[in-house]
């Protein structure tokens, strides 16, 4: 199974929300390595599955964003009548392959082997999907409102300030920076992310070779190993700011609704800013 190479439909097609493929794989959470279970937090009462197929809309756990959740379903019964209801709860990338771990809903039906290659339909949970889209957006715009600031010499920042950690998990998003950002310039940041979410800016997706994402994203290649001929994909905040990046957002900055610059934390040279998205 960890053999297989899963295509990340997610990195091209961000705002797919339900996607066709086929049931490659279906396997008890205790049937993989002892190495990779570890990798999975299934739920307590119910028997956990890994389920596979040759593309994926569910975003992999990664790059400070959570998993996609949602469902994964024939998309019509088999002439047996079997019609099971796959729960996806976390999704996680291991080597080539991006496994989907579950419960069937209700515990029966399952997937069987005869049901392999059969077409199923992906839905993830549009909701949950949304949120991490804004958060992870949020990040990157934060993190630009610092750069911006930094490279002006405004609000007390300094110039040679660098792009450190980043989370964006709900109610614990973060982005880090090497460097000291004194407290007082939290309302000059928040104006500066202001400023760009009124904007309205477009969030768009590129794949540069990695020569051209190691000169033109703010940080450059972020330490990340690009193999000759590989492409990085990249995310650009209004051609203001790039990144390489692997996770979903949103559209335009507008639906981010409102970024709010929460708290600045110093410790060791490094400085944390933690944020939160709420409705405009
Ligand atoms: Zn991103």
């Amino acid at each position: 199974m960890a053999d297989q190479k899963t295509d990340p439909l997610y990195h091209r097609e961000g705002h797919l929300h339900t996607h066709t493929t086929t049931l490659s794989s279906i396997t008890p959470l205790s049937s993989l390595p002892a190495a990779t279970q570890p990798l999975f937090k299934p739920p307590p009462d119910k028997e956990p599955y890994i389920l596979t197929t040759p593309s994926t809309i569910f975003h992999a756990q990664g790059g400070g964003q959570p998993s996609d959740t949602g469902t994964i379903t024939l998309t019509s019964p088999t002439p047996s009548g079997n019609d099971p209801k796959f729960a996806v709860h976390q999704v996680r990338k291991v080597s080539a392959a991006i496994l989907h771990l579950g419960t069937f809903e209700p515990a029966d039906p399952r997937f069987t082997p005869a049901e392999l290659g059969l077409p199923v339909r992906q839905a993830v949970d549009v909701p949950t999907r949304a949120l991490h889209s804004r958060l992870h957006t949020a990040g990157h715009v934060l993190g630009l409102a610092i750069h911006l600031l930094s490279r002006a010499g405004e609000a007390g920042l300094p110039k040679d300030l660098r792009d450190g950690k980043a989370s964006h998990y709900p109610g614990a998003a973060f982005v880090e920076n090497i460097g000291l950002i004194p407290g007082d310039a939290k309302a000059a940041i928040q104006d500066k992310v202001d400023e760009l979410v009124r904007l309205d800016l477009v969030v768009a997706i590129h794949f540069w070779s990695g020569a051209e994402a190691g000169v033109k994203c703010i940080s450059g290649l972020d330490g990340a190993a690009v193999a000759e001929g590989e492409e990085v994909r990249v995310v650009d905040v209004g051609g203001l700011g790039s990144y390489p990046c692997g996770g979903t957002h949103v559209r335009t900055l507008g639906e981010l609704g409102r970024v709010v610059v929460r708290n600045i934390k110093r410790q060791k040279g490094i400085s944390k800013v933690s944020y939160e998205v709420v409705d405009a």
